[in-house]
């Protein structure tokens, strides 16, 4: 049994079969050393791939999941190296009748499983790999609409129409997990501390306050749909970004994306309360509503070549974005100037989560909001900090944020100033998580540059010196973005979306040369 995501007891299919019916099991996680250990050049505490966060994530669920196996008489091999030579080597070396692990329908997996599968069926071993990720089966859907990926949630609802095992109760207990064979040569670990792979605890002051693995995503889900009243009136994007002593959501994405919650689970679950409730919200806005989005993003990711990037992906609008570095590091590093943005740039570096619409703030103010910078960048940032980072479901919600693909109405805008304050006056979560702050009179808290300097004095936060001036204006870089949008949608359609290179290059000189124009024109009035 390969653990790969999928690291759970409950509703584990794969697991399940590999425990049928045979005398012993191998239950095997492989740290890929290039995914865990630290790269000191990083922009943040991590590996080159991942956050220290989501790192500590992960391997608190691997803990979880020895635990449970080892109640069950087994236990978790922990073998390191790279995944698709570990596993072959595995195979070569046990007795191995069949391997068994869930599908996976990233890019990644992909190419690891079909080099995998190639070499098991060479040697004559049988691979067992059912779908448990998701609540269906991405190809299914796409098989029934003709071999294309719906691309509107309301067609994805259509074509998905019920789960195929919704009828059935998942099984959610096993008794027992075969012994575990003899490892031969194989070296095996324990389930390594964040301090054995190389970390040091202390490199941050805060961090996220939730705990990996399976046993606390079951009582996490538990304590949510505990309240049925919550669950039946759940309504996104309703819900306040800025609560962060008690979100305004679930918080199980960093759970659903390992696999210590089954998303299938969860479903049931939800299904039992709607049962039991006399009326209850329904999708896209329901919390049923927000699995389907999952499942949707998965859908439309598999059946979408290139789906990660703007060049090559059909479903993207082809658009000059900027590659200022400059910009994207202020946005990285939480110093736009906006209180409100950076300070959910800070809850990202802190904790690898935040609330729905806080990602939909600061995705929108690089992108097309404010910034104009490209959305793979900041795409890369959320999936290297993010707990919960999707390949999938980030990607998509990129897409989306940016006006790229899903979402077209890019003259709706998220206000960096207005839409936190709304939500909280006062500015509190801005004053968690950007303590220089702290003392700033609410008035001028999402406004700082706008104090008066006794004002700054006395709140002990100089603006320019000890928080930065804003990095743009917002009036006039939204102007500018909705600008550039209008004739980048323009460009797209009446290429029909086959946008190429030196067309993109004209654009960019023609945007360019309009802004010339206004600033020349601007101080001309002046
Ligand atoms: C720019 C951007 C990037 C994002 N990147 C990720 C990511 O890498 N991983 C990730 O899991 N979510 C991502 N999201 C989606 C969403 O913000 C999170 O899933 C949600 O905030 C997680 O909190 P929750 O578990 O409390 O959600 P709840 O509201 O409690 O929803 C329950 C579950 O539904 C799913 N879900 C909710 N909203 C969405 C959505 N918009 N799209 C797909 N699934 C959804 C999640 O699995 C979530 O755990 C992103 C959103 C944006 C705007």
């Amino acid at each position: 049994m390969w653990f790969r995501k999928g690291l759970r007891i409950h509703d584990n299919p794969a697991l399940e079969h590999a425990s049928r019916a045979c005398g012993s099991l191998y239950p095997v996680f492989v740290i890929d050393p290039r995914y865990m250990e630290p790269d000191r050049a990083a922009f943040s505490p991590g590996s080159s791939r991942a956050g220290v966060n989501r790192i500590r994530f992960l391997l608190e669920s691997l803990a979880d999941l020895d635990s449970s196996l080892k109640r069950l008489g087994s236990r978790l091999l922990v073998l390191k190296g790279e995944p698709g030579e570990v596993v072959i080597r595995c195979l070569q070396e046990w007795n191995v009748g069949k391997l068994c692990f869930e599908h996976d329908t990233e890019p990644y997996y992909q190419a690891l499983d079909r080099r995998v599968k190639n070499f098991a069926s060479a040697a004559g071993i049988e691979t067992f790999s059912p779908v448990s990720h998701t609540l269906f089966d991405p190809a299914d859907v796409i098989a029934r609409n003709g071999g294309k990926p719906p691309l509107s949630y309301q067609s994805f609802l259509k074509l998905a129409g019920k789960p195929s095992w919704e009828a059935s109760r998942l099984s959610t207990a096993l008794s027992s997990v075969p012994p575990v064979g003899d490892v031969g040569r194989c070296e095996i670990f324990e389930v390594p501390t964040l301090i054995e792979l190389g970390y040091n605890e202390t490199e941050q002051d805060e961090v996220a306050p939730f705990q990996g693995g399976e046993t606390a995503a079951l009582m996490r889900m538990k304590e949510a749909l505990g309240n049925k009243a919550w669950v039946a009136d759940f309504e996104k994007p309703k819900g306040d970004p800025s609560a962060f002593y008690k979100p305004a959501t679930t918080v199980l994405s960093p759970y659903l994306k390992f696999g210590c919650l089954s998303s299938r689970y969860f479903y049931q679950s939800l299904q039992d309360i709607y049962k039991d409730v006399k009326k209850h919200t329904s999708p896209p806005v329901s919390l049923l509503g927000q699995l389907l989005w999952r499942d949707f993003f998965y859908t439309a990711a598999f059946g979408t070549p290139n789906f990660d990037k703007m060049k090559g992906n059909r479903i993207c609008k082809q658009i000059p974005w900027s590659d200022d570095e400059q910009l994207l590091a202020a946005w990285r590093e939480a110093k736009t100037g906006y209180p409100w943005i950076d300070a959910i740039m800070v809850q990202l570096h802190k904790w690898g989560w935040m609330h729905h619409l806080a990602r939909h703030c600061v995705a929108c103010f690089l992108t097309r909001g404010d910034l104009f910078v490209h959305w793979e960048k900041g795409r890369d940032v959320f999936e290297r900090l993010l707990i919960d980072s999707d390949w999938a479901v980030n990607n998509g919600n990129w897409l989306w944020l940016s006006c790229s693909s899903f979402f077209y109405q890019y003259n709706r805008i998220y206000s960096p100033i207005t839409f936190g304050k709304k939500y909280d006056p006062n500015g509190n979560y801005i004053r968690h998580f950007l303590p220089v702050l702290k003392d700033m009179p609410k008035e001028y808290i999402y406004e700082p540059w706008k104090a008066p300097m006794s004002i700054q004095t006395k709140a002990k936060c100089i603006i320019g010196r000890d928080y930065p001036n804003p990095v743009v204006s917002h009036d006039s870089a939204s102007k500018d973005c909705r600008r550039k949008l209008a004739e980048a949608y323009a460009v797209n359609q009446r290429l029909n979306g086959m946008v190429n290179d030196e067309d993109l290059k004209s654009l960019r000189r023609k945007l360019e040369e309009d802004q010339e124009k206004e600033l020349r024109n601007t101080k001309q009035r002046r």
